[in-house]
């Protein structure tokens, strides 16, 4: 298992073509180590791999044997030179209605393609104030991570992202996130006899970075808006990385 910590941009539907050439204009000469995963919008990976830096998709098809007008497989992805793919972003489970059964079966299509799957799961407010939140977690990552092997286990990388935090400027306090990744890292252990890698997204920004960066069991960031901006970006990593 990788110990550098991983650093990983959701651009989500953010950015214009002009400010995707800004980005990259700002992270040029950067050397950027593949430690540092940037997703953009499916329409622009083919720029950010031109330039050799580590891609995410944000989305994949569960299958990639049909006629799916739209999608992109894992297959296609891999082929392309994709590393890492999101999967059960709370986005997608809102507004596409994707649940833990679909997601289970997206995990299985991107092992199977050698993507590291970055499994988002976490509470809503209204889960977190009825103290639900590790009835939710463990629910989760059993739904998700059905049929999975300890050996596939190891490559997965968990993102825990309170789904109330997510572009709101509200953070949990750092014992919250201290406490709830341990939950789920003693429950992966418990479950797969493995460690597992987890992430902390949620609001992350040049502000709370340094704070955030001193929580020990934490093994790097999903950053969305924060990763629109290349200097904003720039400023997080280097936080990161040197601290
Ligand atoms: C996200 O969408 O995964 C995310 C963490 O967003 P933001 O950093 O904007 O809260």
């Amino acid at each position: 298992m990788e110990n550098k910590k991983i650093i990983i941009g959701n651009q989500k539907m953010y950015m214009s073509i002009g400010e995707v050439s800004e980005f990259l204009k700002g992270i040029t000469g950067k050397n950027l180590g593949s430690n540092i995963v940037i997703c953009p919008s499916s329409i622009y990976i083919p720029y950010f791999l031109k330039h050799r830096y580590c891609v995410g998709i944000q989305n994949i098809s569960f299958d990639d044997k049909r006629q799916y007008t739209g999608e992109i497989s894992a297959k296609q992805a891999s082929d392309t030179g994709i590393k890492y793919a999101l999967v059960g972003h709370s986005e997608r489970r809102l507004y596409f209605n994707e649940d833990n059964e679909l997601i289970n079966k997206k995990v299985i299509a991107l092992l199977q393609n050698n993507i590291i799957p970055i499994l988002c799961i976490g509470e809503t407010i209204e889960e977190k104030n009825l103290l639900k939140t590790n009835r939710v977690l463990k629910n989760d990552i059993v739904s998700c991570l059905k049929n999975i092997s300890s050996d596939d286990l190891e490559k997965i990388i968990i993102a825990y992202e309170p789904i109330w935090a997510i572009g709101t400027n509200r953070i949990p306090t750092m014992s919250e996130i201290k406490s709830n990744v341990n939950y789920i890292k003693d429950l992966i252990n418990k479950i797969f006899k493995k460690d597992v890698r987890v992430v902390y997204g949620g609001s992350v920004n040049s502000n709370n970075i340094n704070k955030l960066n001193k929580i020990d069991n934490l093994d790097g960031f999903l950053i969305g808006g924060s990763s629109t901006k290349s200097e904003e970006f720039l400023k997080i990593i280097e936080v990161v990385v040197n601290q």
